[in-house]
C-alpha cells in the first residue's frame, strides 16, 4: 500500500511491518515499567544429574505478564531489553530476585541448591557487574558455590574483556556455563583460554539427536570436547526417553527438559522437590 504522507510525498507502507513496530514500542513501553509494576517473575527449570536421576540445580528463567498482552515470551522481550538497554535494570531485578530465592530456601533448611541465572551480553559487559553480584550475595547471605552464571557466546567475543570479566566472577567463587553452546561464535581458542565450568548443547541439536545424523553427530562430538577439556555438560531441551538414553549412554552429566518438568513457580518446585 502507498500512503499518502504530508507535502506530498509518498512512502512505501507495510502493514506488516507497521503491525511489529508497534508491539515492539509496546512492548519497550511496558518493560519500562515492567520492574516497578511488579510484572516481572521468575520460574524455575530442574536440572538432572543423569546418573543419579536427582536434581541438583535450577535455571531461574524470566516471566512477564504484561497487563494487555499477557504473558510475553523472554524469547521475544529480552532482544528488546537488550537493544533499549532496559535489560540492565532487569538483569539486575532477576540476579536480586535469585538471590531472595535462595536466601528464602536457604532459611528453610534447603542448603545445598544451586541456581543458574542468565546473564545477557550487554549485562556482562557492565564493568559494575560484580561489585553489584557481590554485594547481593552479602545482602542475602548466599554462598557462591549456589550460583552458576550461564552467558552466550555472544558475549565472549570480545576475548579480552570476557576473559577478564569470567576471572572476577570466578574470584567471586561463582561457576560459569556456556549457554545454548555451539549456536553462535564457537571458538576453540575461548574454550581453552577462558575458565569456563560448563557447556549447555543447545536444544536444536538435542531435538532430533535420533533421527538427525548431522545432530547426533554434533552433539557426541561435544560431549567428548568437554570431556577431554574437564568440563561439565548439561544437555538442554530433552523431551522425550529416547533423548535421554541416548544421552545417558554418552555420559552426558546434567539434563534438562520437558521430560523432566517445565520451568514452574518457586512454590511449585518447593512442593514437588523439597519434600
Ligand atoms: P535459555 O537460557 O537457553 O533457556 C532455555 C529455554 O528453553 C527456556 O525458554 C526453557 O523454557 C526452554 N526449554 C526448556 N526445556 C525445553 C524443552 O524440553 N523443549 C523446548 N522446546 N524448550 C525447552 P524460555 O524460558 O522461553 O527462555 C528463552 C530464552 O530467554 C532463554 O534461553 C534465555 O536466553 C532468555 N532468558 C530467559 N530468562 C532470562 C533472564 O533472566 N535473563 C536473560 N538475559 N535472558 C533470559
Ligand atoms: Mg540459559
Ligand atoms: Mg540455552
Ligand atoms: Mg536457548
Amino acid at each position: 500500500v502507498v500512503k499518502q504522507r504530508g507535502r506530498g510525498h509518498f512512502q512505501l507502507y507495510c502493514e506488516e511491518m507497521d503491525k511489529n513496530s508497534n508491539d515492539l514500542l509496546v512492548i519497550e513501553t511496558g518493560l519500562r515499567r515492567a520492574v516497578e509494576n511488579n510484572e516481572l517473575n521468575l520460574f524455575y527449570q530442574p536440572q538432572i544429574d543423569l546418573s543419579s536421576s536427582k536434581t541438583v540445580s535450577f535455571e531461574a528463567l524470566l516471566r512477564w505478564n504484561h497487563p494487555t498482552l499477557g504473558a510475553v515470551s523472554p524469547v521475544r522481550f529480552i532482544p528488546v531489553a537488550e537493544e533499549s538497554g532496559l535489560i540492565i535494570p532487569i538483569g539486575e531485578w532477576v540476579i536480586e530476585e535469585a538471590c531472595k530465592q535462595i536466601y528464602m530456601w536457604n532459611q528453610k533448611g534447603y542448603k545445598d541448591l544451586i541456581v543458574a541465572i542468565n546473564l545477557s551480553a550487554k549485562q556482562f559487559q557492565q564493568p559494575h557487574l560484580v561489585e553489584m553480584i557481590e554485594s547481593l550475595f552479602e545482602t542475602y547471605e548466599i554462598d557462591p558455590n549456589q550460583i552458576e552464571f550461564e552467558i552466550t557466546e555472544g558475549a565472549l567475543q570480545n576475548a579480552e574483556e570476557a576473559l577478564a570479566m569470567i576471572k572476577r566472577l570466578k574470584c567471586l567463587g561463582v561457576s560459569i556455563s556456556v549457554d545454548d553452546f555451539g549456536t553462535g561464535f564457537s571458538s576453540l581458542m575461548y574454550l581453552k583460554q577462558f575458565p569456563i565450568d560448563t557447556l549447555k548443547i543447545d536444544q536444536s541439536f538435542i531435538r532430533d539427536v535420533l533421527t538427525d545424523q548431522k545432530d547426533a553427530a554434533i552433539t557426541t562430538t561435544i560431549l567428548h570436547l568437554a570431556h577431554n577439556l574437564g568440563l561439565s555438560v548439561v544437555a538442554e531441551g530433552i523431551e522425550t526417553k529416547e533423548q535421554l538414553e541416548f544421552l545417558t549412554k554418552m555420559n552426558c552429566q546434567k539434563g534438562q527438559g520437558y521430560y523432566f518438568s517445565k520451568p514452574v513457580s518457586h512454590s511449585e518446585i518447593e512442593e514437588n522437590y523439597f519434600m
